[in-house]
């Protein structure tokens, strides 16, 4: 049986002001309903203006996406009754988006993009005392009603739950590069998803926030129909809510026709004409995005596909880290092994941003060129780099505190003389041919300095010193 599954994508657009009024966009740390006026209150009327770096933003994420533009902006009124839209319309784009018809590239695989148009976000609802279906009641914050969103939509061509999740990761990155959104912000990419089985009828899962959240909940359906359709129950055509907790959807109501929604064009709004000049301005100044990023770094630095991928999928912050570390450090190779192999793991393990590591392009140098320098040995980078990823310190001074460094080979010679010597055993089984047991040796030296040689050096000098008079002079006794 097939999953036939379309996104609809709204991306909050970073801009300063609201998209029809000049209300500040800023929701973290503002009073509730602080930043309000009569338009995005929905005052009868008060009359909207439309935000022109909303659409510049909206033409960046169509031309990104190769959408064909429209030539006039107009903008409509959608009907609904909900309290989280007082004027009992949200203004939006319906018989005219902004662009249509684009496509992006997932695994080789293409994903029509069916539309993208620009709208106004609701107010937020705060639940209290549980979620949308168990709160007692529920307050409603204005701040954010008119923050200007971008919905784009898929085609239904995504056959699974990875497919979903791979095509909403490559296009946050995307909108990272396009500078249009902020990928830290909350709920800046919230996604509804029409996911049907075998044919049957198309179910709505309703503003689901975050990557990982959209695979569970699409996986949650498909099980769920699935199974139902195995029973031989009809799935209706319902829109259901998605719990983040449970990793379970539930009904919310019967799906919507878009007729239901009585949309006639927004009459306070003029047409805008998209000059083709202004147009060619925008794409003028459209910035790399991460397809051309990600062969660029192949070409240029000479590493793998697979290296520079992985460096690109992680954000526009770290391919900038990358790049500039690259300039400071110069071996470029050496620079993606770290970073793809240990730097990026470390962080993800802790599930920390790059920003939010306090991890520097200058202090991840310091760390390659202790390596360099034989400082510390790769082992001990290794294990230093979980430290460094989770503090941000410098690495000299890591090494410092927790005495990593590398001892000098007299020092270290010493050591070994004096495990030998406290061995005969294994030196006697060593020289009577049981090659393993200066491996016992190697050990016993290695507990005793630890991380601060590297264990073929130490293998090194026992086997030397058991192979010279030293080690058959130690046996003698
Ligand atoms: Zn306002």
């Amino acid at each position: 049986m097939e999953a036939t599954i379309g996104l609809e994508v709204h991306v909050r657009l970073r801009t300063e002001s609201k998209l029809f009024c000049g209300c500040s966009t800023e929701t973290v740390g503002a009073e509730p309903n602080e930043n309000t006026c009569p338009i995005c209150l929905g005052f009868p009327g008060s009359k909207p203006m439309v935000n022109r770096k909303a659409v510049e933003h909206g033409v960046r994420v169509a031309k990104a996406l190769s959408c064909g533009l429209v030539p006039e902006v107009r903008f409509s009124r959608k009907s609904y009754f909900y309290p989280d839209m007082p004027k009992n319309y949200q203004i939006t784009q319906y018989e005219v988006p902004l662009a249509e018809g684009g496509y992006m590239t997932v695994n080789g695989e293409r994903i029509r993009i069916r539309r993208v148009h620009l709208e106004e976000d609701p107010a937020k609802l705060v639940h209290v005392g549980g979620d949308i279906t168990s709160s007692r009641y529920n307050l409603i914050d204005y701040n954010r009603s008119g923050v200007p969103l971008a919905e784009i939509v898929t085609e239904p061509d995504i056959e699974d739950t990875k497919e979903a999740r791979l095509f909403l990761e490559k296009l946050g990155v995307m909108l990272d590069h396009l500078g249009v959104y902020d990928p830290h912000a909350e709920g800046s990419l919230r996604v509804d998803a029409n996911v049907s089985v075998d044919g049957g009828s198309r179910v709505e899962v309703k503003n689901i926030t975050g990557f990982r959240n959209v695979e569970k909940a699409l996986t949650f359906e498909v099980v769920r129909q699935r199974s139902m359709a195995r029973m031989g129950i009809d799935v209706s055509r319902e829109t259901r809510h998605f719990d983040a907790e449970t990793g379970s959807t539930s009904s919310l109501r019967s799906k919507e026709q878009e007729e239901d929604y009585g949309y006639i064009i927004e009459p306070d709004l003029v047409k805008i004409n998209l000059r083709p000049e202004w147009v060619q301005g925008i794409e003028a100044t459209m910035p790399e995005l991460p397809d051309q990023r990600t062969r660029r770094l192949v070409e240029q630095h000479g590493i793998s596909g697979f290296q520079a991928g992985v460096i690109v999928e992680a954000g526009l912050a770290m391919s900038l880290f990358y790049e500039e570390c690259c300039r400071l450090y110069g071996d470029a190779g050496t620079v993606a092994n770290w970073l793809v192999t240990y730097l990026l793991k470390s962080l993800n393990y802790m599930g920390l941003m790059l920003r939010e590591s306090g991890v520097e392009p200058e202090t991840f140098v310091e760390l390659l060129t202790l390596i360099d320098e034989g400082v510390i040995s790769e082992r001990t980078a290794k294990e230093l780099i979980k430290d460094y990823a989770a503090s941000g310190e410098s690495p000299r001074l890591i090494v410092e505190e927790k005495g990593l460094a590398l001892m000098d080979m007299d020092e270290l010679k010493a050591v070994v003389s004096e495990v030998v010597s406290m061995n005969p055993k294994a030196v006697e089984d060593y020289l009577g041919g049981t090659g393993k047991a200066s491996e016992y040796l190697v050990g016993q030296v290695l507990r005793r300095v630890r991380a601060r040689a590297d264990a073929n050096v130490v293998r090194k000098i026992i086997i030397d010193m058991l192979d010279s008079n030293e080690g058959n002079a130690s046996v003698a006794q």
